[in-house]
């Protein structure tokens, strides 16, 4: 029978068990293999360390796989004389690749939560960003997943979250709009049932500065 204190320090956010199993040596195989098909020659002096670069800047990529959002929030400070109000971090910068065509989505996020009773460090909130970020993503599941994990890691009373962000699969391909910019909101607690809060929000992250 399985330990089931197991259950409770299991990392549930840790999807990428099976990933490791392919080498290092095998991605570079298949980024080899991609370079000869747009028509290049992977032993030309300029390429030949290219898939071994490509795969290490795969790993920063997407080293959110790697990572645990709930670990980042874990630590918190209780001691805030009462402070309750929203806490609004703006224009948190965001890398991330679309999982349609693993191009890169750039732009900001911004992030408030209503805290109860104990606030959290404010790189955190940064941290959490990019924990969702440096994976395959939409923007509305990235949007989410970041709301989801502070108002459940910070037991908060309200969390709403932003992402403005340009989608080069929009850019640089198909469609080509160059200036489109997408939107994406989410709120939940205090923040989507009470829209004082979700406006004075909306007010702050639209100043300009
Ligand atoms: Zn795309």
């Amino acid at each position: 029978m399985k330990d089931p204190a197991m259950k409770i320090v299991k990392n549930t956010e840790k999807i990428n068990e099976n990933l490791s199993k392919v080498s290092d040596k095998e991605a570079e195989e298949a980024f080899k293999t991609i370079i000869k098909w747009i028509g290049e020659d992977p032993g030309r002096e300029g390429l030949v360390e290219t898939p071994r670069r490509v795969v290490k800047a795969f790993k920063e990529y997407f080293k959110g796989y790697n990572q645990d959002s709930t670990s980042e929030l874990k630590k918190t400070f209780g001691d805030v004389d009462g402070y309750d109000d929203m806490v609004l971090q703006k224009n948190i910068s965001v890398s991330s690749h679309c999982e349609h065509h693993m191009a890169p989505i750039i732009g900001v996020a911004h992030v408030a939560y209503l805290p109860n009773k104990k606030i959290v460090g404010l790189s955190k909130l940064a941290r959490t960003v990019e924990v969702f970020s440096k994976r395959l993503q939409t923007q509305e599941r990235l949007t989410m997943q970041i709301a989801n994990a502070l108002m459940k890691g910070l037991d908060a009373n309200g969390v709403a979250v932003t992402v403005d962000a340009t989608h080069q699969c929009m850019t640089m391909r198909g469609i080509k709009k160059e200036r489109a910019t997408t939107i994406t909101n989410y709120f939940a607690g205090k923040f989507k049932e009470d829209l004082s809060y979700q406006n004075r929000y909306l007010k702050y992250i639209g100043d300009k500065n």
